[in-house]
């Protein structure tokens, strides 16, 4: 019988063909993403150890460092003999083994027993914790652990960081205690079933459905999809916007694979403009209507972007986890004699840059003319949130939002290239629009996820000043093309 850890107990939970290929084809897994997810579980986790080790007696048995034996050797001594706080704990049982997050010792009842706490980067309880804490609560019973209690503690997101590292109030515990309880039949019925899906020795047969991507993208995806569409096709159904369910699968069960060949009855009036776009091969654009649309827009136009960052763990007093914090803007300016001119604003310093950037905004942004942007939501809560933390600011700020107009959805309504498969994004859009301004120009930042990235590593300590030089420029260059791009798309839609 094969140990199966809780990652693996959970993948089987959402489609035991995942659990399968897991085990048997990992080198299909698609693992993109899945770092940053891992990377803001670390720095709540290593939050996690600061809370819980009040009196600094912690240990934290450090799987990279210690390997799995030594973790599992000194987990079973420390946990028998009740020294702790223990941090990543690890768990066995015959079959299954599990990592505590944190195990707390409790001789409440005269006796060692352990409170076992599961830490969460989420700001709440989703659904599929109640399957992950009850396989750990299980893997605990069966390596003979007595628990006192069982819960989740997740980011409390109305927690507000007063500096001088003081995180205490950051983790807000629910209890699972007689939950996990009461489900373990259940996990025991889950650990027989991965076992023996686990044991097999061909690939269950399981067809793509709502599972892939509940409660996660499943990481096989691409595998599955190319099994199932073994014939390579150029526009394939995926490129429909928003063509899923009761209707797909209907076209599927048809034998159709390309969405030019899907029959009216099937398509909403924007599936039918992107068949007939497609298939006609050329670009389609509503010169009336995106006239009409822009119709109300004054000079200057101009064209703004915004780059932001959001801190599990906050790192600038007075703020609270998961706060959207502009770094970054970039802004065109269209004057009606034709002249093009540009204003980015970029905060390396490390300190909260808020505040200056809504002074330089503020500074460069005028009193009048309209502002255009992509996807105005994000904007808009850009402006408000700075509104809300300067007062000082507040109505010159506010009086931004009523400048705005969103490109986005005149671009849904009025444009559609073959080229943008079902995809409005500028990444997809811009290409179609303006082939010089394609993205694989960009050297490095390339995506709003990139530019993240790029901005934590230019502010931490540890970077060098040349490296910091060069993250600078990748970000400059990027939010410019954005922004650029914009400028582009609003010449071609007048
Ligand atoms: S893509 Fe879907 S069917 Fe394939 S392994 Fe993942 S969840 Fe299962």
């Amino acid at each position: 019988m094969r140990s199966l850890s809780k990652s693996k107990m959970l993948a089987y939970r959402q489609c035991p063909k995942r659990l399968w290929l897991e085990i048997h084809r990992p080198e299909l897994k698609d693992d993109s993403g899945a770092e940053t997810a891992y990377r803001i579980g670390n720095e709540v986790g290593a939050v996690a150890r600061l809370i819980y080790n009040e009196k600094g007696n912690g240990v934290f048995l450090d799987l990279d460092e210690l390997g799995y034996d030594e973790v599992f050797a000194q987990s079973e001594v420390l946990l028998r003999e009740g020294r702790g706080p223990v941090f990543e704990a690890g768990l066995r049982m015959p079959g299954a083994l599990a990592f505590a997050d944190v195990m707390v010792p409790d001789d409440s009842g005269g006796q060692v027993r352990w409170r076992m706490i599961e830490v969460k980067s989420a700001s709440g309880v989703k659904d599929y914790y109640r399957d992950d804490i009850a396989i750990q609560a299980y893997v605990a019973g069966g390596a003979g652990i007595p628990l006192s209690s069982v819960a989740i503690a997740h980011v409390d997101s109305s927690f507000v960081y007063e500096g001088e590292g003081d995180y205490r109030g950051l983790l807000r515990e629910v209890d699972f205690t007689e939950e996990t309880g009461r489900r373990r039949a259940e996990v025991a019925s889950w650990l027989n079933g991965a076992q023996e899906v686990a044991a097999g020795e061909s690939e269950p047969e399981i067809p793509m459905g709502e599972h892939c991507a509940m409660p996660f993208v499943c990481p096989f995806t691409g595998h599955c999809r190319g099994v199932e569409e073994a014939v390579e096709v150029e526009y394939p159904l995926s490129s429909l916007p928003n063509f899923t369910g009761r209707r797909r699968a209907a076209v599927e069960a048809l034998g159709i694979r390309d969405l030019r060949d899907v029959p009216d009855e099937f398509l909403t009036a924007m599936q039918l403009r992107v068949r007939d776009v497609t298939r006609s091969g050329r670009a389609w654009l509503d010169v009336d209507g995106a006239n009409a649309d822009l119709g109300k827009f004054t000079f200057p136009a101009r064209f703004l972007d915004f780059e932001s960052v959001m801190f599990a763990v906050p790192i600038w007093k007075g703020r609270k986890p998961y706060e959207q914090i502009p770094f970054q803007f970039s802004l065109h300016k269209f004057e009606e004699d034709g002249t093009l001119t540009h204003k980015p604003f970029l905060d390396l310093s490390g300190k909260d840059p808020a505040a200056r950037l809504a002074k330089a905004l503020l500074a460069e942004v005028g009193s009048s003319g309209t502002i255009f942007v992509y996807n105005a939501t994000f904007e808009k809560a850009v402006i408000h949130s700075l509104a809300a933390r300067f007062p000082e600011h507040r109505s010159a700020l506010l009086a931004l939002v009523e400048r705005l107009i969103d490109l986005l959805p005149i671009a849904r309504a009025r444009f559609y290239d073959p080229a943008q498969h079902g995809r409005w994004g500028l990444k997809a859009i811009l290409p179609a629009i303006s082939p010089e301004l394609s993205y694989e120009q960009l050297n490095g930042v390339a995506d709003g996820a990139m530019a993240v990235e790029a901005y934590k590593e230019a502010i931490h300590p540890a970077t060098t000043p040349e490296r910091k030089a060069a993250l600078e420029d990748e970000l400059l260059a990027y939010c410019h093309h954005d922004t650029l791009g914009l400028v582009r798309l609003w010449k071609r839609f007048r």
